[in-house]
């Protein structure tokens, strides 16, 4: 196989398997409708490219007619080059509105210098989005966070906000009055990086503002690549525990009730299995045996 082909082969096999994903997360929390107008928010990043590209290939598949409209937020940092988002969305033909609003400068007076902005700049900018999206008549907000960033975020409120909280791949924004979804909850950060890379996506670098990545996030997510370097699937399965979680075997009493429980009499598969170490593969082992006169004994958990 030449290298050509090898490299057709290749990108075929990704651009398969990103369209599975999205299409999956997209059908496993009914993130889109018959009849939705679905915003996407556009940064000029990898990620929101990637997924505004793949929701335009799904909508041309899709058994279901929803709508797509691409939004920007120009925040007015210096440097922003301002025809690269609207040459390429005219170039794909998708409906776009582009917002411009100087929260750079807002940003800029509020904090003090050398201190971050990422929290008063996001807060700007979710409020404006929500607005933009009334305006627009949009049903959904689609936000381009993927896998990793869920599974950083879930890290980072463990570490350092003291909840199992990680970012949901849809739920109702804090005003009440829109729903976000995120279609790529299931997609892992380096198979967008190579979509964006076979796409030619114009990105935008994400450094205008000249403000650092949050440095706990950036540490988490460095902890998390190299666990996943060391043992790769480590991610994956940390997503999929978050849709796994067993309140019986954590300590919430708001979602188990602790306080009432009472023995049964009857064994159950779910109970506490004492000082046995669960192997970590959700299935506790047999219970051991023993042969006493051609039979076949299974000892009680209680005496062994
Ligand atoms: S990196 Fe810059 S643009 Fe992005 S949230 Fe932080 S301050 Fe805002």
């Amino acid at each position: 196989m030449s290298r050509k082909d090898r490299d057709t082969h290749e990108a075929n096999k990704l651009s398969k398997r990103l369209h599975r994903q999205v299409g999956e997360a997209i059908g496993d929390f009914k993130m889109i409708e018959d009849g939705d107008k679905v915003m996407v928010c556009l940064s000029g990043g990898k990620d929101s490219y990637a997924l505004l590209d793949i929701l335009l290939n799904l909508q041309k598949r899709a058994p279901i007619a929803f709508e797509l409209v691409a939004v920007n937020l120009d925040q007015k940092q210096p440097g922003f080059p301002e025809e690269v988002l609207p040459t390429y969305l005219k170039s794909v033909g998708v409906p776009f509105h582009i917002e411009e609003q100087d929260t750079y400068s807002i940003v800029k007076k509020l904090i003090p210098e050398g201190k971050t902005t990422c929290s008063l700049c996001s807060r700007l900018r979710r409020g404006i989005l929500y607005r933009v999206a009334g305006e627009l008549g949009a049903t959904k907000i689609a936000l381009g966070h993927h896998r990793d960033d869920i599974v950083t975020t879930l890290m980072l409120n463990m570490f350092h906000g003291g909840t199992m909280k990680g970012m949901p791949p849809k739920l109702v924004s804090d005003d009440g009055k829109n729903t976000v979804i995120r279609p790529l909850a299931y997609v892992a950060e380096e198979d967008l990086a190579a979509w964006a890379e076979h796409r030619g996506f114009p990105i935008i670098p994400c450094n205008l503002c000249g403000s650092q990545e949050n440095l706990q996030r950036a540490a988490i997510k460095a902890m998390l690549q190299g666990w996943e370097k060391q043992q790769p699937g480590r991610l994956d399965n940390m997503l999929r525990a978050m849709a796994h979680v067993v309140p019986s075997h954590l300590m919430d009493r708001k979602l188990f009730p602790f306080e009432t429980i009472q023995p049964t009499g009857s064994a159950f598969a779910g109970g506490d299995i004492a000082f046995d170490e669960d192997e970590g593969c959700g299935t506790p082992p047999p219970l051991p045996t023993l042969e006493e006169g051609g039979k076949v004994i299974r000892l009680n958990p209680a005496t062994v």
